[in-house]
């Protein structure tokens, strides 16, 4: 790609996306330092700059001077002079801070009356809240920019829906009835593959959707493994590339946030595929190589959570749910965020001093702030 074509495509971004409706900004224009971009949206274009030039961006080339300008990133970042997006298919990403200061903020969010929790469901209000917001908003925009809609699914699901998808026998332990033939929903995509059963797609797709999840948890601790909590899906359905282009785009996505949020954790592959209990999608998984990965984040003592889990799934859901893509039973994948773990993980690793907080974070809730104002 020449720099002129990188310079077109970033132009059309920063103004039909970022500054939709705004004042549009030149080639030559200051993005930051005239206002025309925040640090928030910094990611997104740089989240852009990847997919179109098919390469990473180095946090060393991270600096006002390379992202100036629209032309100064163009000149930057067109030809091949960084490393190849192939680099980091397997790559498993690491985040290291000063782990030292990190303290639980549990008693600190009760003494606020920000954490309310009588009768073991737990409810936030005030700058936790606040926060939940904040990371709920980042999620469902990466969600909205790969065209997905956004679904609030219902808190129960049908007890056969969940058989139909292998999860009663996978995770029998994990799995809250209610009455009748209905379920606490364990996760939010379920509810749109069952929308999905024995239909043919004539275009792959991706989808929204979120949901108060339940689970029986032995052992429950406020946020952190909670019997109630709100995961936010994306979920893609379609070729198996259509599924590891989606899910690489939200790697590098996650990848690039947890670096602006200064947070100590890892991108690593888990050890719980979906369907691993069963030995045919056992011996599935051990072909098909890592089918989840997931971001855990460090907490005070060590111990660390996951708060986003990255899901392939093969054709599973595709022949569960009778669902045809190209002739063939679709392939989908699903990426989960535990938006109440990331409130936890974030107060956690950063306490509650605004003031020392990530720029992006203090952006983000002084725009919240404006926007409860207006
Ligand atoms: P999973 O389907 O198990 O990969 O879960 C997806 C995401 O939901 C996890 O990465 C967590 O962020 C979140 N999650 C799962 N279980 C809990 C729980 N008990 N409490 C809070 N968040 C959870
Ligand atoms: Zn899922």
């Amino acid at each position: 790609m020449t720099s002129q074509q990188l310079e077109d495509a970033l132009l059309a971004f920063v103004n039909g996306t970022l500054l939709a409706g705004k004042t549009p900004a030149t080639a030559t224009d200051r993005l930051f330092e005239d206002g025309f971009i925040d640090s928030l949206r910094v990611l997104e274009l740089i989240a852009f700059l990847e997919d179109t030039t098919g390469r990473k961006v180095a946090d060393r080339q991270v600096r006002l001077a390379t992202f100036r300008s629209v032309r100064a990133i163009a000149l930057t970042f067109a030809g091949d002079a960084s490393a190849s997006a192939s680099d980091e298919t397997d790559a498993l990403y690491r985040y290291h801070t000063d782990v030292s200061r990190f303290a639980s903020p549990i008693v600190e969010l009760r003494r606020r009356g920000e954490l309310i929790d009588p009768d073991g469901t737990v409810r936030i209000t005030g700058l936790a809240a606040r926060l939940f917001h904040i990371f709920d908003y980042v999620f469902a925009r990466w969600a909205r920019e790969l065209g997905a809609d956004d679904v609030a699914a219902p808190p129960v699901i049908p007890a056969a829906t969940l058989e139909r998808a292998g999860f009663v026998s996978s995770f029998p332990q994990l799995l809250l009835r209610t009455t009748g033939d209905l379920a606490y929903s364990p996760a939010a995509c379920y509810h749109r593959y069952a929308a999905l059963a024995g239909t043919t797609l004539t275009n792959s797709v991706v989808l929204g959707v979120h949901a108060r999840c339940r689970r029986v948890e032995a052992d429950p601790r406020p946020l952190e493994r909670a019997t109630e909590f709100t995961m936010r899906e994306v979920v893609v359905l379609g070729t198996a590339q259509d599924v590891e282009r989606v899910r690489h785009r939200l790697l590098r996505r996650v990848d690039r946030f947890v670096t602006a949020l200064a947070l100590d954790g890892a991108i690593e592959p888990a050890s719980d595929p979906f369907f691993a209990s069963e030995s045919a999608g056992r011996a599935l998984a051990q072909r098909a190589g890592a089918l989840k990965h997931e971001l855990r984040l460090s907490l005070e003592d060590g111990r660390r959570v996951a708060v986003a889990s990255f899901n392939k799934h093969h054709d599973h859901f595709g022949r569960a749910f009778d669902i045809a893509f190209a002739g063939q039973p679709a392939h989908s994948g699903c990426v989960a965020f535990g938006v109440d773990r990331w409130v936890l993980a974030f107060l956690t690793q950063h306490g509650f001093d605004e003031r020392s907080w990530p720029s992006i974070i203090r952006d983000a809730l002084e725009r919240q702030q404006a926007h409860a104002a207006s």
